[in-house]
């Protein structure tokens, strides 16, 4: 083994780690929602590595933090690579930190090499991606290039009542302040986003990295039916209206309709009122999160879920409200970048296998303004959203080796 593959591992163990340090969660797993005590901290760290490099950092209106290498921002065509720093609650070490981590490595390993930038290049940390905190995912790219209205999303309220526009206060950014920045993304002339997989697709096909090709559809609705809550012994089963058995049908439903399509669909939050062992509950709330691979197979799949919460409530008695807090439509990543780096990685003696990706991300914001990217990390559990999720050393360092070479190729020649 070479020293200088010697180094980039220690480089990588020691910045990686300092991230996976940060918001260790006694319940398991890593929990760093957006704009708490964890996140302030892992945007330091994110401030810390960038200074080690000789990188200076700025934050777009968004709180997006963006660390610069190279010309001045103002000359545009912008070389941006990154990820995310907040995970989901209890979440792994890997997803959004990967492609912030390789960034900086990569950014790092030109400069030690010497290499010049023609362009700008910077790497950008978003803010709130997961969404875990406000159930707003992609806050930080959407609200950047103008997709996300700030009157829409300030004023969302976390599990405690902590409004969005209150706790980015708390972290230092002005609610009046928040907002797109169109000069920033207009001066941006490619973006790539590195990621550890979510599937067990490049351990199926043996590769430890891939180029996206796209993002399927996907969204996230609330569901509200309310009952009457009775007592659990006295309340006869035909005087009940019990909400909990129309959320039993629509989980079912949601699974047979993703069955049937194709798609996928999870009920995996739950709020039951008054919570409570020996009573009939009032009021359920759930949340659906559906992706297929198409729109229009989407629209059906929740079209099916609505269906069967109105059979299913109109045989319980309960009212049904059926609402959509966001939706991503499909997002076809640029074709002509993803060729130039394809033809990159290939010229590096790294052959990327395809794969298209059922989980939003940032590149999917970024896609609908500036030709975008992303590359994929083997990741052998195959999980995600979960402490089990993980990547072999070997692969991360192959990730960082080919984001140093797309930047070499797209900002320094
Ligand atoms: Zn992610």
């Amino acid at each position: 083994m070479s020293g200088s593959t010697d180094r980039l591992r220690d480089e990588f163990e020691a910045c990686f780690g300092g991230l996976a340090a940060i918001g260790r969660d006694p319940a398991g797993g890593w929990t760093r929602l957006a704009w708490t005590d964890e996140d302030r901290q892992a945007r330091a760290w994110f401030e810390s590595e960038a200074a080690a490099r000789g990188l200076a950092v700025d934050r777009d209106p968004a709180g997006n933090l963006w660390a610069w290498w190279g010309p001045d921002a103002a000359a545009g065509g912008v070389v941006a690579v990154g990820s995310h720093l907040d995970t989901v609650r209890g979440g792994g070490a890997y997803d959004g930190a990967l492609g912030v981590v390789s960034g900086l490595l990569a950014v790092g390993q030109l400069i030690e090499r010497g290499v010049e930038p023609a362009r700008p290049v910077a790497v950008v940390a978003f803010a709130d991606e997961e969404g875990g905190r406000f159930g707003v995912p992609t806050f930080g790219s959407r609200l950047l290039t103008g997709a996300l209205d700030p009157e829409d999303v300030l004023e969302r309220a976390d599990q405690d009542g902590v409004t969005v526009a209150r706790a980015m206060a708390a972290a230092g950014i002005e609610p009046g302040e928040v907002g797109p920045d169109p000069a920033r993304v207009g001066r941006l002339g490619a973006f790539v986003e590195l990621h550890v997989e979510q599937g067990r697709g490049l351990v199926d096909l043996g590769r430890p990295v891939a180029l996206g090709t796209d993002i399927w559809p996907h969204g996230r609705w609330r569901l509200t039916l309310t009952g009457e809550a009775n007592h659990a012994g006295t309340t006869r089963l035909a005087d009940r209206r019990d909400p909990m058995l129309g959320l039993a049908a629509a989980v079912l439903a949601a699974r047979a309709a993703a069955t049937e399509l194709g798609a996928v669909a999870t009920v995996g939050r739950v709020v039951v009122g008054p919570n409570s062992a020996n009573s009939v509950p009032g009021r359920v709330s759930a949340w659906l999160d559906a992706r297929a691979e198409q729109d229009q197979t989407l629209d059906w799949l929740v079209a099916a879920f609505q269906a069967a919460v109105e059979d299913a409530a109109g045989r319980n008695g309960l009212a049904v409200e059926l609402a959509c807090e966001s939706r991503s439509p499909a997002v076809e990543l640029d074709q002509d970048l993803t060729a130039r780096v394809y033809a990159c990685l290939r010229a590096d003696g790294l052959e990327p296998a395809a794969l298209p990706t059922a989980a939003g991300h940032d590149a999917g914001a970024l896609a609908a303004a500036v030709p975008t990217a992303m590359l994929f990390v083997r990741n052998p559990t195959g999980t995600s959203h979960s402490p089990t999720e993980t990547a072999e050393l070997d692969d991360c360092l192959a990730g960082v080796r080919a984001l140093a070479a797309v930047v070499e190729e797209l900002a320094c020649r």
